[in-house]
């Protein structure tokens, strides 16, 4: 079970990204957390050793991350997975067959997948209801309900769920509250703070920032939870190796630093989207013609750079993400580079046609992951892909 360390609490958020979690390494003093790409550890004698027996269980790269992303989240222990998927895999696994779960309709389609065509027939029970919605959400609960599962924003209809309400629900009916914040970012929004027992995190995406793993990471501030998960991240096993962790805590040395950039490019190309007469709705909820405007200024301190945009038909939508040149047709989010895709065919294909067209979620929505790239560069892409589609 890795925890916090006390110094790196009471840091500002960028000090905490470069140096949380981080011990000088007692072999030489490497500044960086070295690699440790090992599977076991010398014992001095028969349960004598210096806490490392088997990688599975403890690996010191792991657990520097896991105190780093923590840190960052201002919880006091993380878990790292070798997706963010099994991170999801493994809070369902906190709770047992004929338990009820209350989540977000509009949330990543493999997170949907996993709950209803692994967890739905290993006996938890699902309910999905829109999220933003909080009366629908409190309406959803029933004395069965274990788990409120929720992303905000949501991918990739970007609305928001209102934390602090959500958090009260949850508490009311003792039910955890689980938080996917791999849009926000710890820079942005800590859900913690507004009564989430676990932050889940595919650090795929903006953690690492750079496309070069894949990862996912749960943080928690309960000791009984985090014992639970320490538990099942050792008994089932799905831990990350020694190599990507290193590339995400590289990754998040830079996080406020890159969540800057995308923000601001972020708001400067929905803005614009917004006037482009090609373009009809833009959802970003750094727009102030977004329905929860309100909300994210309350529960976010930026808007970071992913929108979704309506484009009317599919053949249109089809042809923007196929004439882009900076912004690559792609799967994933979150990198330094700009990426550009189509959900119904691509991340959200998994999610029925009907679920699909309940959530606003058109086979003319494109998504962007603005990197952080010059912005103009950007729009001068966008526009000329517009412009060549029709
Ligand atoms: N949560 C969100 C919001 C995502 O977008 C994704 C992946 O796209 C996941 C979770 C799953 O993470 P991973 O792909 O690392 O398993």
């Amino acid at each position: 079970m890795t925890q916090v360390l006390a110094d790196d609490q009471s840091r500002r958020f960028a000090t905490r990204a470069v140096h949380a979690g981080a011990i000088p390494d007692p072999l030489a003093g490497a500044v960086m957390t070295p690699i440790y790409q090992t599977s076991t550890y010398i014992q001095d004698g028969l349960g004598r050793h210096k806490g490392y027996e088997y990688a599975r269980t403890r690996n010191p790269t792991r657990e520097a991350l896991e105190r780093n992303v923590a840190a960052l989240e201002g919880g006091r222990h993380g878990f790292a997975f070798g997706s963010g998927l099994a991170a999801l895999d493994a809070v369902l696994k906190v709770l047992v067959a004929g338990d009820h779960v209350v989540s977000g309709e509009d949330l990543y389609g493999g997170s949907h997948r996993q709950m209803t065509q692994i967890w739905a027939r290993l006996g938890l029970e699902f309910t999905f209801v829109d999220g933003a919605d909080a009366r629908a959400l409190a309406a959803a609960l029933t004395p069965r309900t274990k788990l409120v599962y929720l992303e905000t924003p949501t991918n990739p209809m970007m609305r928001l769920c209102d934390l602090a309400a959500a958090g009260e629900i949850a508490r009311g009916a003792r039910a955890l509250l689980v938080v996917d914040n791999t849009f926000a970012t710890p820079f942005f929004q800590r859900p913690l703070e507004f009564g989430a027992d676990i932050v889940l995190h595919s650090t795929t995406k903006y953690l690492n920032g750079h496309s070069d793993m894949v990862g996912g990471l749960l943080v928690t501030n309960r000791d009984d939870l985090a014992e639970r998960l320490a538990f099942i991240q050792n008994g089932s096993g799905a831990v990350p190796g020694p190599f990507d962790c290193w590339l995400a805590l590289r990754g998040t040395k830079t996080l406020a630093l890159r969540m800057r950039q995308h923000d601001a490019n972020g708001r400067r190309i929905a803005e614009w989207l917004s006037h482009h007469p090609k373009v009809g709705r833009v959802y970003y909820p750094g727009l102030p013609s977004h329905p929860q405007h309100e909300l994210a200024c309350r529960q976010m301190s930026g808007f970071g750079g992913m929108i979704s945009i309506e484009l009317g038909t599919l053949e249109r939508a089809r042809r923007v993400v196929e004439r882009t040149k900076i912004f690559a047709l792609a799967e994933s989010l979150g990198g330094v580079e700009s990426l550009i895709g189509h959900p119904a065919s691509m991340t959200h294909a998994s999610v029925p046609p009907e679920r699909r067209r309940a959530m606003g979620l058109t086979d003319s929505l494109v998504r962007l992951s603005v990197g952080i790239e010059d912005v103009d560069d950007l729009i001068g892409d966008l526009e000329q892909a517009l412009a060549a589609a029709g």
